[in-house]
């Protein structure tokens, strides 16, 4: 499969077109809490009823596509996806690959098989399915490291995951980072070849410094500020990556930009207390308006970049 135009999602393809209004990184079914080193109350209630008023309350909006970054380290649920997107007629692209190091399952033999093994496997799944579901992933993604280094294995993943790339024409994210890490994945992108135009890194509200961010921008990729409604309402923080986006507007960045709420935990559902996938219709992009963002700018940025940097059109 090499198709750029139209996208897979649980549903099946779909014209790059109408995706529409796009959460380019989100969970909807997930897992956290068996990484050795968590022991926060990091699961998402696997309820199907309130995870579809979640979704129905950003379609309600005027919301239109998902991409759901899970992969099977940190449960990602095909049938379950496909239930979710007949229910709410909300579009829901599936990821596929390798979470980041402490995620990774025993049984996925990350560091006893080679980056082409790796690659083998994941080619597979994107062009005849998961298992016998027959549901296809759009992307690959959420790929990542733990830590401001690339473990050997984490190394290892993102080899297969660039030879996958090249082999089916997916697109790859959104690479996780917390600390200035990224460089050194894309480094490791570059020397397989990917097409450096296909890759999103995410959280880059986590490092949020302009020349780091102009840097990973001069070398083709989408940024993402994913973390949207984390920051605990508008203050100080959330002003400042206000600000990094109104400077990147300014220097006529936009169509890098990418914004999403990186739902993964409990307590940022509605259903709890949380801003759920509306905290960037009800808040922050009328935020980015009172700043003097015109809508056609705010379009790109929420329906353009995410189709373009699946399509590669
Ligand atoms: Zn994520």
């Amino acid at each position: 499969m090499n198709d750029t135009v139209s996208v897979m999602t649980v549903r099946g393809p779909v014209a790059g077109a109408d995706l529409g209004f796009t959460l380019p990184h989100e969970h909807v079914y997930c897992t956290l809490r068996h990484a050795d080193y968590r022991y926060d109350v990091a699961d998402q209630f696997a309820d199907e009823d309130v995870m579809a008023a979640e979704v129905m309350a950003f379609a309600d909006l005027g919301g239109d596509t998902i991409f759901e970054l899970s992969v099977p380290d940190n449960g990602r649920s095909p049938k379950r996806l496909r239930t979710l997107s007949e229910r709410t007629g909300v579009h829901i692209v599936m990821g596929c690959g390798w979470y980041r190091g402490n995620y990774y399952l025993p049984e996925e033999r990350i560091d006893r098989r080679s980056a082409d093994v790796l690659a083998e496997e994941l080619i597979r799944e994107i062009t005849d399915g998961v298992g016998e579901t027959g549901i296809r992933p759009g992307v690959i993604g959420e790929i990542g490291s733990e830590k401001d280094w690339v473990s050997p294995a984490e190394e290892r993943v993102l080899r297969a995951v660039a030879r996958a790339h090249k082999a089916t024409g997916l697109a790859i994210g959104a690479l996780h980072a917390v600390g200035p890490v990224a460089p050194e994945q894309l480094t490791i992108l570059e020397e397989e070849g990917a097409d450096m135009t296909r890759v999103a890194v995410a959280h880059c509200d986590a490092y949020p410094h302009l020349g780091y961010l102009l840097g990973l921008i001069e070398r083709g990729v989408y940024i993402m500020f994913d973390n949207c409604g984390q920051y605990r309402g508008m203050g100080q923080f959330e002003n400042r990556i206000l600000d990094l986006i109104l400077e990147l507007v300014d220097r006529r960045l936009e169509d890098r930009l990418m914004l999403s709420h990186d739902v993964c935990k409990l307590g940022q559902l509605r259903e709890h207390g949380g801003t759920g996938f509306v905290y960037l219709s009800e808040t922050f992009l009328p935020a980015l308006s009172g700043k003097g963002v015109p809508d056609d700018v705010i379009t790109t940025i929420t329906h353009h970049n995410p189709r373009r940097w699946l399509t590669g059109t």
